[in-house]
């Protein structure tokens, strides 16, 4: 259409103006993904997000490239396969599974069904950086509990801080990025203590990299609690992070809430297929998860050795708290060719990689400590 047209009423001088976008977002951060690894001429390792070392597992490829071929059709919306293959896995009924694009697309689809404008969003902090953007992405406010101590979530706190205009709660187990897990005891009593119509959001993006034998477990947590919702990923232990699918446990109603507020066709075919192939190799799984955690205690005990505080992680990365060396720290790293997440002034995160990469984050570390006083001065 041309702009000579009279129906046209914009006046030119306003032809290039920004079109008005709501002025909250200019109050949001953006996501920050973790660098690239260090350089493409020599070797590096990128250890900055918790991403899994490991190519797909066996038959992944094959069921995406059979997949691929189908990229003119949308998937199946309910991904019917995927979600039956689950609920028999984890035994609960396929009506309580939701699909999302990750996790992340689950967790605004738990913001959409749960908030509305001015309400309020209960969790740790530090912990995973998606929860603020999302809570004040939907007009909620964020009510940030501080870490205890040895960097776990502080539940009494948390208790304490939900009011009557709390509608939701993020518990990240383990919690990203200082990697503590929560006993199920403990985490039990916490649930007791909440109104049973705030919806708790168990957060377990690394469940399968913890082998603590208290731990809680959310599907297991849901089952007698109508408000509890277990929300898990293919983008970790499975190594899926590329082909975006997450899923949700929940009784009916949330489920059934979170499967309408959901992306049409969201869930591609090559990842409902991925996925579907990559729990048909439990055992495979589990040997590369055992891998990761051997690794992990390796790369702990090392930093310990060097004389680190390192609490006691029970998913794929571990936790410095840094504070004003955050950033020189990361730099260091970065000059030794391994990238690790930073975070403001509070500390960094250190991906588990292969054997070669921790090696290398290992080395890095025990130079950035000798140098620790002259840093210091
Ligand atoms: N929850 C936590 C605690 C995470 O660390 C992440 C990924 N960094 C996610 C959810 C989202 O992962 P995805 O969207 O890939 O499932």
């Amino acid at each position: 259409m041309s702009n000579t047209s009279p129906d046209v009423a914009v006046p030119q001088s306003d032809k290039n103006a920004s079109p008005r976008l709501r002025a909250l977002l200019d109050t949001i951060p953006a996501y920050v993904p973790g660098k690239s690894a260090a350089s493409a001429d020599r070797p590096s390792w990128k250890l900055s997000s918790n991403e899994n070392p490991y190519p797909p597992l066996p038959g992944v490829l094959d069921a995406v490239t059979v997949a691929a071929g189908q990229m003119h059709r949308y998937p199946d919306l309910h991904a019917t396969e995927l979600t039956n293959r689950l609920a028999g896995h984890m035994s609960v009924p396929a009506s309580r599974i939701a699909l999302g694009t990750g996790s992340s697309g689950l967790l605004q689809q738990l913001m959409q069904i749960s908030t509305e404008p001015g309400d309020e969003v209960v969790y740790a902090w530090r912990s995973f950086e998606s929860y603020p953007i999302v809570t004040r992405l939907f007009g909620a406010r964020p009510v940030e509990v501080p870490l205890a101590h040895d960097e776990a979530h502080d539940l009494d706190a948390m208790a304490r801080a939900v009011t009557d205009r709390t509608r939701l709660v993020f518990v990240c187990a383990p919690n990203n990025p200082t990697g503590n897990a929560l006993p199920r005891d403990v985490l039990e009593s916490f649930l007791d203590r909440l109104p049973t119509d705030v919806v708790v959001v168990l957060d377990e993006a690394y469940v399968e990299f913890n082998n603590d034998p208290h731990r809680a477990d959310g599907v297991e947590l849901h089952r007698d609690r109508p408000n509890v919702v277990a929300l898990r990923t293919f983008s970790k232990a499975y190594g899926l992070a590329g082909l975006r699918v997450g899923y949700a446990v929940a009784h009916e109603p949330v489920a059934e809430a979170l499967r309408k507020v959901a992306v049409p066709f969201g869930v591609s075919t090559a990842a409902q297929s991925a996925a579907i192939a990559s729990l048909d190799r439990q055992a495979e799984l589990m040997e590369r998860v055992h891998e990761l955690v051997s690794e992990r205690v390796r790369v702990r005990e090392a930093l310990l050795e060097q004389g680190w505080t390192v609490p006691d992680s029970q998913a794929n990365f571990v936790w410095l708290r840094l504070g004003q060396q955050t950033a020189a720290f990361a730099e260091h790293c970065q000059n030794a060719g391994v990238t690790v997440r930073p975070y403001g002034r509070d500390g960094v995160r250190i991906t588990v990689g292969e054997r070669q990469a921790n090696d290398a984050a290992m080395i890095a570390a025990g130079q950035f400590r000798r140098h620790l006083p002259a840093i210091l001065g």
